[in-house]
């Protein structure tokens, strides 16, 4: 079972990348993690990304590429992984195509959870604190029982910088930009599954849950 995850911030890939790795018990692999790993190891690829890293610059392809590779040569991706951030171009794509390849692997699917991008605003700007008590809110989630104010405490809410409307709308817009290619080029190939994302959080699992099982029998 060889599955990459995608999906815009928001989308809730996160908690669905989670049930997947508790149902299925394969590697949930996110570029982070494995950043950190081969750091943490010490790996000749891992000091490399650190002294990029350290120096604030961007890890270059061709390393980020090595540690993907190393990552899954291990023993515990033999019956299956779950990428999750990687790739974010359509060179990586064309490069884990490769890595693949060499493992005797092929992608069976790339699970893309699909939000519309006004439900991700209303999403991804939501979110409200409490000035006094640091309590938070979601207008849609969680929403006060007083708008504007806090149910503990009575303090006042407000909006983060980072959460206002301008901000999150250029990073979806970033981000949109970047993984239209991508899905292009996995639909293409024929692995690309598009999932509802704007059911229930149980309702989505269930809809990934039966395009696996199909993978099983
Ligand atoms: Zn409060």
């Amino acid at each position: 079972m060889n599955l990459v995850l995608m999906g815009l911030p928001g989308a809730g890939k996160g908690t669905q990348a989670e049930r997947i790795v508790e149902k299925y018990g394969i590697p949930h692999i996110s570029t982070g993690d494995m950043f950190r790993a081969a750091m943490k190891e010490g790996t000749e690829l891992g000091l490399k990304a650190k002294s990029f890293m350290d120096a604030g610059a961007l890890v270059p392809d061709e390393v980020t590429i090595g540690i993907v590779r190393e990552r899954l040569s291990k023993l515990d991706c033999q019956d299956g992984f779950l990428l999750d951030g990687f790739p974010r171009t359509v060179a990586q794509a064309e490069a884990l195509e490769g890595i693949l390849e060499a493992l005797g692997k092929k992608i069976d699917y790339v699970i893309n959870v699909e939000v519309d991008k006004d439900i991700l605003m209303a999403r991804l700007t939501g979110r409200r604190i409490c000035k006094s008590c640091g309590a938070t809110y979601h207008l849609v989630f969680n929403p006060p029982a007083a708008e504007g104010k806090c149910d503990r405490c009575g303090g006042e809410l407000y909006q983060r910088a980072d959460d206002n409307e301008e901000t999150v709308q250029n990073r979806l817009d970033v981000n949109l930009k970047q993984t239209e290619p991508l899905l292009d080029f996995y639909r293409q190939k024929g692995y690309l599954k598009d999932i509802n994302g704007q059911q229930e959080i149980g309702k989505v699992f269930e809809d990934i849950d039966q395009l696996l099982k199909g993978l099983n029998e």
